[in-house]
């Protein structure tokens, strides 16, 4: 008698209609048709393997750069945050999943003296977002650290690709479609415990200092234009403290919009269209938004 082969079964947690609001640190977001947080990289290839192929995919980390509409999203959402978080050192190499946060990446290096890592330690994010987003501060950006990065794609082929399967601009990132990141290698040099510590606690003071970091907001909203500063743009066209509903242009740093309590997707979006066409009026500069506009309107 034939047997039928074992079909493995799915490791993650799979949940319907899923509020998105709690997943991105704006506080907003409506819900997830389906919602995939994988035990671990052969489990996601398992559950990608088992979508239509014409599944809407929306590749979630800590959402720390999305600004995810009121009506939510209408497919499926993959939610690395907490899985896919191993941290390997060896020698000069780190090793990270996707999912790891940022500045458990920057801490681990610095913990084993490891220079290079530093700057990952004020972005709140996942490596994986991190890796999407060429994300940068303080002179430090993530693509000039990356050795491998191992992708995913539709099918669950999981592939390692270099640095050269992909273009890398500031804080824009494209590279074969349809493959999304699980894993890195970054190539770090040999520092000193002390001073990389301390240098993390440098380049936060000076983030506490300077940006609204206990606020609800995506960090900063807008690009820099070429030779220019965003928030230098929109202080000088006195739109500090400007509201809609309950979102809000940071008295702090005018780059950032703050969710005061009770904003809306629709706030924010409202205030980014207003801030890019205010900017515009009086500079003649059309501020391209940094953050990921996402999903439907209410
Ligand atoms: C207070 C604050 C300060 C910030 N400071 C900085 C800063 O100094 N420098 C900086 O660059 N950014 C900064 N940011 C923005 C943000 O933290 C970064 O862009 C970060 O890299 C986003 O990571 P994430 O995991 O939150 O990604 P998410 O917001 O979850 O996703 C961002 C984009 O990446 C895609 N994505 C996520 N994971 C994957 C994956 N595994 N594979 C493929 N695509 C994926 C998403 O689909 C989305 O398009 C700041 C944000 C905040 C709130």
């Amino acid at each position: 008698m034939m047997t039928a082969p074992e079909i493995p079964a799915l490791r993650g947690e799979l949940l319907h209609q899923e509020p998105l609001a709690r997943y991105t640190t704006w506080r907003v977001g409506g819900p997830a048709r389906a919602f995939y947080r994988p035990a671990d990289a052969q489990d996601l290839a398992l559950f990608l393997q088992g979508l239509a192929a014409d599944e809407a995919l929306l590749w979630l980390g800590l959402g720390s750069n999305l600004l995810i509409r009121d009506g939510g999203f209408p497919g499926t959402v993959i939610a690395l945050q907490g899985g896919l978080a191993d941290i390997h050192i060896e020698g000069e190499r780190l090793r990270a999943g996707a999912g790891a946060a940022c500045a458990k990446v920057a801490r681990s290096a610095a913990r084993a003296g490891l220079t290079g890592a530093a700057f990952l330690a004020g972005i709140p994010g996942t490596m994986g977002g991190a890796l999407a987003m060429n994300a940068g501060a303080f002179g430090g950006e993530t693509w000039e650290r990356v050795v491998d990065v191992t992708t995913v794609d539709r099918t669950g082929r999981l592939r390692v690709r270099t640095p050269q399967d992909f273009r890398v601009d500031y804080r824009e990132v494209s590279g074969p479609r349809d493959e999304w990141f699980v894993g890195v290698t970054l190539q770090l040099e040999r520092g000193d415990v002390e001073s990389e510590q301390a240098r993390i606690r440098q380049l936060l003071d000076r983030r506490a200092a300077t940006q609204p970091t206990g606020r609800p907001s995506a960090g900063s909203t807008f690009r820099n234009p070429p030779g220019d500063h965003a928030a230098r743009l929109i202080e000088a066209a006195g739109l500090k403290g400007f509201r809609i509903g309950g979102a809000e242009v940071s008295p702090k740093h005018a780059n950032f919009l703050i969710n005061t309590g009770q904003a809306s997707a629709a706030d924010i979006e409202a205030l980014i269209g207003h801030v890019q066409q205010v900017v515009e009026q009086r500079f003649g500069v059309r501020l391209q938004p940094e953050v990921h506009v996402v999903g439907v309107p209410a």
